[in-house]
């Protein structure tokens, strides 16, 4: 009898064991927001051995990983990317997008409060996601053992990565110069959260988003995350998931090309640099998955294009619209605001107001698309209810229906030609991104530490291949929308 206990007891310590080494102690997953793909290789020379380059060198290197649908734009790369879904099915469909005919900010909840300032920048929640992320795919694994965490400088960019199961997700609030949360996740600040507001400096918003400081209380409340929530020492496997805003804040203003995007990417090295080794002696080297991308892109800014001989041009969607509605009013002889936005590329039309005045909104769509398609700037203009039957590049095309969410997005979609962004009177060198073009959408994507062999490989892959990847790698269920498929790692 005592030896029956005694094998019964080594199988099931045995199986124990073989169960925890079949995962990471933590996950932490990495978006740099506005990272090119050709930012790795740009500034590599400067790059430190414990950054960038530990990624490349040690880690195992996607060189041809692409966003594989539009809008290429913020909120939608950072749920993707941990959700392995498109705008069509998780319905994040643009940091802005309609919801219940109302021009509504991706994660504003009004049924939440702020927690740690008296801003309203905490009125924020996963819940307009429709699907889970990889964080809440290992909760479920782990019976809800493990612990997931979010943090950012923007909020959508900690709320949408971490889930709808996360334990807390922690994004700045630029007036007053703290992190914060909101009601959807705890009723009030950890303490040790309290205590690390305290040492941020006081500076202007603007001090803190222009420059590497950004990124840096970032990266060190990273850390604090990890040394006060004692991530990856729970006994079950942990995730963090990171977000580095500024990189972007600064591209957006500056392009591409500039000496300030470039202190931004040499820093943020740095910053991984730090953040990695604080991981090898917190967890232990080998005993935590890496996995850093992107978000999206940015185009080279039109002027600079120009400065090239490289074609390029700017689109004012406002005025555009405006012309539009004219153009519109002179042909249907109804003065009425026919379409109320054009976002992200998109004509939303004005369904309601088109019926009332009596016409046929199928008409009105055709007259659209006729009209942008005799604009010298616009490639394809198309109902986005038929997009499959347009003659469309079929990379195109795909990456228009994964991005269309029939509740969440407009009407018309417009395409232009490459080169030729979005654009704000006075951008100057600055930029944007939300396009399919390699620009926007080609992205690192790098994976380091438990279960990573170092290598490289052009293989066609997607943003939704990544999620997939890390959950087949840690040996949990793919989240619930995703469509992407694990890639192989030797
Ligand atoms: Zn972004």
């Amino acid at each position: 009898m005592m030896k029956k206990f005694f094998i019964i007891t080594a199988l099931l310590l045995a199986t124990l064991t073989s169960m925890a080494q079949e995962r990471p102690k933590l996950v932490v997953g990495i978006a740099v927001d506005q990272m090119r793909w050709d930012y790795l290789y740009r500034y590599y020379d400067e790059y430190t051995e414990g950054g960038f380059k530990r990624l490349m060198n040690e880690g195992f290197n996607f060189e041809n990983c692409m966003i594989n649908y539009i809008p290429s734009v913020t909120a939608i790369g950072h749920t993707s990317l941990f959700t392995g879904s498109v705008p069509s099915i998780h319905g994040i469909a643009g940091n802005n997008y309609m919801l219940n005919g109302k021009y509504t900010y991706c994660c504003e909840d009004p049924d939440v409060t702020t927690v740690g300032s008296d801003t309203k920048a905490g009125m924020r929640s996963p819940r307009n996601l429709l699907t889970t992320t990889i964080g809440d795919e290992l909760k479920t694994a782990t019976s809800w053992k493990s612990k997931v965490i979010g943090v950012s400088f923007k909020d959508r960019a900690a709320i949408f990565p971490s889930g709808h199961t996360a334990d807390a997700a922690y994004w700045f609030d630029g007036e007053k110069g703290c992190f914060i949360t909101s009601t959807y996740y705890m009723n009030e600040l950890p303490e040790w959260v309290k205590k690390y507001n305290k040492g941020i400096k006081k500076l202007t918003k603007d001090e803190i988003q222009y420059s590497p400081y950004g990124n840096e209380i970032v990266a060190e409340l990273a850390k604090a995350v990890v040394l006060n929530e004692k991530l990856g020492r729970n006994n079950t496997t942990d995730m963090l998931t990171v977000s580095f805003s500024c990189t972007d804040i600064v591209g957006h203003k500056y392009g591409t090309h500039d000496a300030k995007t470039h202190e931004q990417y040499v820093e943020l090295d740095k910053q991984l640099a730090d953040l990695f080794g604080y991981l090898d002696q917190q967890v232990g080297k080998g005993q935590y998955l890496v996995f850093l991308s992107a978000d999206h892109g940015a185009a080279n800014s039109v002027q600079q294009n120009l400065d090239h001989k490289i074609p390029a041009g700017e689109f004012y969607g406002g005025e555009e619209l405006k012309e539009m509605n004219k153009h519109l009013t002179t042909v249907f002889g109804k003065d009425i605001q026919y379409g109320i936005r054009i976002m992200d590329y998109k004509v939303v039309l004005n369904r309601e107001a088109i019926r009332d005045a009596g016409l046929e909104e199928c008409k009105v769509r055709k007259e659209i698309i006729s009209y942008f398609k005799r604009n010298p700037q616009v490639m394809y203009a198309v109902d986005l209810e038929e997009v499959s039957s347009a003659s469309i590049p079929s990379v195109i095309k795909e990456k228009i229906i994964n991005g269309y969410n029939r509740e969440r997005s407009g009407d018309i979609q417009l395409i232009l030609k490459p080169g030729h962004l979005g654009a704000y009177k006075g951008i100057g060198y600055g930029t944007t991104h939300g396009l399919w073009n390699p620009y926007d959408c080609h992205l690192p994507f790098l994976l380091m530490g438990w279960g990573v062999k170092h290598g490289t490989s052009q293989r066609a892959c997607h943003i939704t291949d990544i999620a997939p990847t890390v959950c087949a790698l840690i040996h949990i269920q793919m989240p619930n929308g995703c469509i992407g498929n694990p890639i192989d790692l030797p």
